[in-house]
């Protein structure tokens, strides 16, 4: 589908916050988190340029086969594993990671015939309660994937933070506590950081660190701020300006007339809106970029388009307008909007064409 607006993708930004892993987390591998279309900035590509990494994690399997379609011969983790004995079959055969997380995967292994043999990641609950098999469970389980026929050495064990993004919240270091101590002793590679683990937390680090959104440039906590963090905007969502026009002051812009002109404004009409991934929930005053300056979107967002405040501004149509990027964090965007960048950065990625840069 082909739009208007349109996402810049600097692909040195992406390796320069890669660097920043690393340099945070100096002694850890880092499995790049590349699911959804990396985060919407086009999987393939995001592996091209980050193909230094020491490995790449995908939600599903589907996104592994395009990876090694693609010959990408690095290792591979498959967060959600298999469901099914088909795909326990192909995980194995394109040498992939499965993450076992629930019973009725230990139960399809049981049944695997004697040629598959499988590499995989033990994933534990430690108080997320989202994917995992109990935590106290960890040195049962461990051993009995140990011995299994089925599976290669040596099994890996992960578990995932729910508060991490709080520097704040004593539920973190409870997670890594309960983690530590029924893990304890089992000689095993571990992995337990994603963005906001690897920035706040340096005991998650381990062996291997999941970095998916500060690779994309955007700070993984609540109030954050990317730049403090030193990481760099990777995606900007650009449009261009479609009309400008000066609205009479008491007169009322776009659907609902839910902003009122307070004197004639000169406005301008960006060819952007929820049908290429804005929020449509970004308010009166949200801001965006044009020629050098911050301005503001005036009403609610529309399709296809928004209507921008140009006060003091001096554009023409045709002028691009950064929605986000290298000079609105999309943090700011995603705050306005009441949600968080990677929502933003999946929808405008998964739906405007890609500009590699
Ligand atoms: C998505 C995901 C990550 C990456 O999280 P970020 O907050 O984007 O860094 C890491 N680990 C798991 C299990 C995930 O699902």
């Amino acid at each position: 589908m082909k739009r208007s607006a349109h996402a810049i993708i600097d692909t040195a930004a992406l390796r320069h916050n890669l660097a920043r892993c690393r340099e945070v987390a100096p002694n850890s591998l880092a499995m790049a988190v590349i699911k959804a279309n990396a985060y919407g900035h086009n999987m393939l590509k995001a592996a091209e340029t980050l193909s230094h990494a020491n490995g790449f994690a995908v939600s599903c399997l589907q996104e592994a086969l395009e990876l090694r379609q693609a010959r990408f011969i690095h290792p591979i983790v498959v967060l959600q594993g298999f469901h099914t004995m088909q795909s326990m079959k192909a995980i194995a055969e394109h040498r992939l990671r499965a993450v076992i997380h629930d019973r009725h995967q230990l139960e399809l292994l049981d049944s695997a015939p004697a040629s598959v043999k499988l590499d995989v990641a033990l994933k534990l609950d430690t108080g997320m309660h989202r994917l995992g098999l109990p935590i106290e469970q960890a040195r049962t389980l461990f051993e009995r994937l140990s011995k299994h026929p089925n599976i290669k050495p040596t099994p890996w064990l992960m578990t995932h933070m729910a508060c991490a993004d709080e520097p704040d919240n004593p539920h973190t270091q409870q997670q890594l506590e309960r983690f530590a101590k029924y893990t304890d002793g089992l000689q095993a590679p571990r992995s337990i950081g994603n963005s906001a683990s690897i920035l706040a937390w340096p005991e998650s680090h381990v062996n291997w660190v999941r970095p998916g959104i500060m690779l994309y440039g955007s700070s993984p906590f609540a109030h954050g701020n990317a730049r403090r963090d030193g990481l760099e905007a990777v995606m900007t969502l650009s449009a261009p300006l479609v009309a400008i026009h000066t609205i009479p002051k008491g007169e009322s812009i776009g659907y609902g007339a839910s902003w009122t002109c307070p004197e004639d404004t000169r406005t301008g009409v960006v060819a952007c809106g929820y049908a290429d991934g804005y929020p449509r929930h970004a308010p009166t005053g949200t801001p965006v970029w044009i020629n050098g300056k911050e301005s503001r979107i005036l009403g609610r967002v529309s399709m296809d388009m928004i209507v921008i405040d140009l006060t003091a501004i001096e554009a023409r149509a045709g002028d691009q307008v950064e929605l986000w990027g290298k000079h609105l964090s999309v943090d700011r965007i995603a705050q306005a909007a009441g949600t968080i960048s990677y929502e933003l950065l999946c929808n405008a990625g998964n739906q405007c064409q890609h500009t590699y840069v």
